[in-house]
């Protein structure tokens, strides 16, 4: 209903300009600054970062939306100061001489008014050389007055019923699983670059027990570099394992960090994080030189893993682009880029023989056509043998076909007649003649010849597959013969159980396994032999990218899509060729088989009247 004291509702002849309140004004802020109680934990502990605190507590009771406290060791804010802190643009780390020297995360002045805007604030501190704590408070921007308070050292802050004054905001909000989650993420990613802070998370309900989320001491000097240190802390041993090490400086900008072996990738960029002179940011910039400085090592629609720390003079960037500070703009994009592509670069160059052995053995084992069996001396050539068995492939190729014999760079033509269909030519897809570069099946037809891209081919057909199956409550999945135990990251944990039923309705069974790690049992059985770690980090990426709540149905197509990826025919693996007419076959008669799930063609046509007109025939 339109309301009489709503200016919009007045027409614009009659409209005059008024000043807002304070309390709007601080409302509005918050609404940049504030988007969840997650962008809350981060204002607070930024400013005990500035602080110079070397510890930080952080407690959460029902996801943020109860209680927000954030506990510090640092320099504590003088009595005098503490009502100007509450004050919007007001601040300590910059004065109107140093606007474009930023050393500090904050210096915008507008967190705390914002948190006092949307719900109860109280500011605790005692002032490093004081003997005398005093506190503040204000609710829903009403100030309640300095009183004393009793603090040993550093500061506290507590932020109480967030949004529970502006209802529109709360609806935003997403269960408390995920604002947890999202809490969570922002201490891991502000922890990432302050390896010398201790940093502890407790979250709890309303009437539950606070429980442990994360604990971190401070990482010492003496124990190593104290980046590597809280690095191994966060991702265990596996990320030491996967990436390398990278350092360059140029011209003032100094960057380092760990870039992941091409192997090592996700399928979204959650676990690439950028940092700029200690800021966490988001920044396409960043995006773009990883996708770079990679270039082909990695398939699009895959990203490596890379916490990447950079280093410049404060004078070369501008943060004050936005209002939560994630993003950034440089002076040199140039010069940014050139130091980083070539740290990144010339790292994997130097370690890439670390991915080179297992690569290097496959590729020897299929360059000496006819070897005995018996030579196959390590695990990498039998499972590359194998390759082209039925048994490997699953169900989705069900012709009897006999198991591959190890090949060169193409399987030899054969005739149409000793293929196990001799009406093959006439099919639309034609007879298989073989396969080149491990990937493309040459087909010919009765008038021309077909290039088929085997690994999205057999993404849609799977796909379509896992779609039917699921849609008529059917899955068709296979019990695994000794359960598999995956280690994931918590956060990971979560989201995939968040959809165990939905999973478990296509065929995957996933159960907790202890902490840190999930138990599968049952897979689609149109996937073969698969990877369940692949998969299922995959899935979890793919939860994880899409912020906002989604229809289901939308979410579930994105997980199956997800699996389809991870069928058992991919590029690289050898088929004979009865596997590849039956894969042919089967494309003729699924839906939508000529595009992968991407919208890439699984199959190109070249007729031969255009074959002759190209030699000049016609
Ligand atoms: P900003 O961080 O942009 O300056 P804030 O609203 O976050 O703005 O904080 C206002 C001021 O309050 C800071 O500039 C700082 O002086 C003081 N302050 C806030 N939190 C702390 C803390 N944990 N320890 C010491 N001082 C703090
Ligand atoms: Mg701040």
């Amino acid at each position: 209903m339109p309301n009489s004291s709503n200016p919009a509702s007045v027409p614009p002849t009659e409209r005059r300009i008024g000043r807002l309140s304070e309390v709007s004004i601080n409302q509005i802020a918050a609404g940049e600054v504030l988007e969840r109680p997650a962008s809350a934990v981060k204002e607070l502990i930024e400013n005990a970062i500035d602080a110079d605190a070397t510890r930080i507590e952080i407690t959460v009771v029902n996801a943020g939306r109860n209680l927000i406290r954030v506990a510090d060791n640092g320099c504590g804010i003088a009595s005098d100061d503490l009502k100007l802190a509450v004050e919007r643009h007001a601040t300590s780390k910059i004065s109107d001489a140093n606007l474009n020297d930023i050393r500090t995360l904050g210096f915008r002045g507008e967190a705390l008014p914002s948190m006092g805007s949307v719900g109860q604030l109280t500011v605790k501190s005692r002032w490093h050389d004081s003997d005398r704590a005093f506190q503040i408070e204000v609710d829903s921007g009403n100030l309640v007055g300095v009183r004393p308070a009793a603090l040993r050292e550093g500061t506290i802050v507590e932020l109480r019923q967030l949004f529970s004054k502006t209802p529109a905001r709360l609806k935003f909000l997403r269960s408390n699983k995920a604002e947890t989650r999202a809490i969570n993420s922002v201490v891991r990613t502000l922890a990432m670059a302050t390896p010398k802070v201790g940093y502890s998370l407790h979250s709890g309900s309303e009437t539950g027990r606070l429980q442990r989320v994360l604990s971190m001491p401070p990482e010492s000097e003496s124990d190593g570099d104290p980046f590597r240190l809280r690095l191994t802390r966060l991702f265990k041993s596996e990320f030491l394992e996967n990436t390398v090490a990278f350092e360059r400086e140029l011209s003032g900008v100094a960057v380092r960090g760990f870039c992941g072996l091409p192997t090592y990738v996700r399928s979204a960029t959650s676990a690439q994080h950028f940092f700029v002179n200690g800021r966490g940011i988001r920044d396409r910039l960043f995006l773009g030189l990883v996708r770079g400085a990679y270039g082909d090592l990695v398939s699009s629609g895959k990203h490596p893993v890379i916490v990447l720390f950079m280093e410049c003079p404060s004078e070369m960037i501008d943060v004050n682009v936005h209002p939560a500070k994630t993003e950034i703009r440089f002076r040199e994009p140039g010069l940014i880029r050139a130091v980083t592509i070539s740290a990144i670069q010339d790292a994997l160059a130097r370690e890439g023989h670390r991915t080179a052995p297992s690569v290097s053995r496959a590729m020897t084992s299929r360059l000496a056509p006819g070897r005995p069996e018996s030579t196959a001396a390590n695990p990498d050539q039998a499972d590359q043998r194998e390759g082209g068995s039925t048994g490997r492939h699953g169900s989705l190729l069900d012709a009897d076909a006999t198991a591959a014999k190890p090949l060169g760079s193409f399987e030899p033509a054969a005739e149409p007649g000793s293929v196990a269909d001799p009406k093959a030519l006439e099919h639309p897809l034609g007879a298989a003649r073989m396969q080149v570069h491990r990937n493309y099946i040459v087909s010919q037809t009765a008038d021309g010849i077909v290039l088929v891209d085997q690994h999205a081919a057999a993404e849609r057909l799977v796909f379509e597959e896992l779609k039917k199956a699921y849609h008529a409550g059917k899955p068709d999945s296979r019990a695994l013969l000794v359960p598999e135990v995956v280690e994931l990251e918590q956060n990971d944990i979560d989201r995939l159980l968040e959809v165990k039923e939905e999973l478990a309705a296509l065929g995957l069974t996933v159960d907790r396994f202890g902490p840190g790690a999930v138990c599968v049992r049952q897979i689609p059985a149109i996937l073969g032999e698969v990877s369940c770690k692949d998969l299922l980090q995959d899935i979890a990426d793919g939860l994880g990218a899409g912020e906002r709540v989604r229809v289901l149905e939308k979410r579930m197509n994105d997980v199956l899509s997800t699996i389809a990826c991870h069928g058992s025919i991919r590029s690289g693996s050898v088929l004979s060729v009865n596997e590849m007419n039956a894969l042919l076959r089967k494309m003729e008669v699924t839906p939508h088989s000529g595009q992968c799930n991407h919208g890439r063609p699984t199959w190109l046509e070249l007729k031969l009247s255009d074959i002759e007109r190209m030699f000049g025939r016609r």
